[in-house]
């Protein structure tokens, strides 16, 4: 069954289109956490960032580069929060790739980046070493 964004790509529900090419589109979010807040996802559907292909991963971020301005003129933001809930226990609730534009104002109560995770860990030296290690022979 197809993700309720195919759905949206194929027109069958309706959608508030800001912008759309051959591989991606944007649209409003129909809960928005801010005026303005947009969704831009590759047209196919692909359920998590490594499923995209490498032309339509460059696709998207092209089309967020053009949407995050444009989102911010449109309401007068003074930032955005650009963000993807990558996998489930990541916040994710629909299977198919979508990174949220958050509109962002002085003083809007939100908070950054750092506030959506749970505990902070205290790495050692050594533990952020081998993380790096990890990281890197996999990169
Ligand atoms: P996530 O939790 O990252 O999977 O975000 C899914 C987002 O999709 C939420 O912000 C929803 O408000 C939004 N959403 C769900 N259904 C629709 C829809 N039909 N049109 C626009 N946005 C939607």
């Amino acid at each position: 069954m197809s993700t309720i964004f195919s759905q949206i790509v194929e027109g069958e529900i309706p959608a508030r289109i800001v912008y759309e090419d051959e591989s991606t589109v944007a649209f409003l979010d129909v809960n928005p956490l801010a005026p303005g807040h947009t969704l831009v996802i590759p047209k196919d559907e692909y359920e998590r960032l490594n499923d995209v292909p490498e032309d339509i991963a460059t696709d998207l971020y092209a089309t967020v580069h053009r949407l995050v301005p444009a989102v911010e003129e449109a309401v007068d933001a003074d930032a955005t929060t650009v963000a993807f809930n990558n996998g489930e226990a990541a916040g994710q609730e629909v299977p198919h790739v979508h990174c949220h534009l958050v509109p962002r104002f002085a003083g809007d109560g939100g908070g950054p980046i750092h506030a959506i995770a749970g505990d902070q860990p205290d790495l050692a030296d050594d533990e952020l070493d081998t993380i790096a290690e990890e990281i890197e022979t996999r990169a």
